[in-house]
């Protein structure tokens, strides 16, 4: 069994420091069981249900996409905290 939440957060640094500001898509193959971020500049939580499911946070520096589907994370990856 992967570890998903290790990969992602990985992943996502690495990608953080290549582009202060740009979106990354990661496909989980339809098994996600959570698709959730939180954001360093307001603290708001927010959750994708459905596949094309955006969601922004209060200050709108990132997003979350793709439900169960993918994971998308969008806008200022630096300041996204994966929750799952
Ligand atoms: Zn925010």
């Amino acid at each position: 069994m992967r570890n998903d939440h290790a990969s992602i957060e990985s992943w996502m640094e690495a990608l953080a420091v290549k582009h202060a500001t740009d979106e990354a898509q990661l496909d989980y193959g339809g098994d996600i069981k959570r698709n959730a971020a939180r954001c360093r500049k307001c603290n708001t939580e927010i959750e994708s249900v459905h596949r094309h499911d955006l969601v922004e946070c209060k200050c709108g520096a990132i997003f979350v996409d793709g439900g169960r589907r993918y994971k998308r994370r969008g806008g200022s990856l630096s300041d996204i905290i994966e929750l799952g």
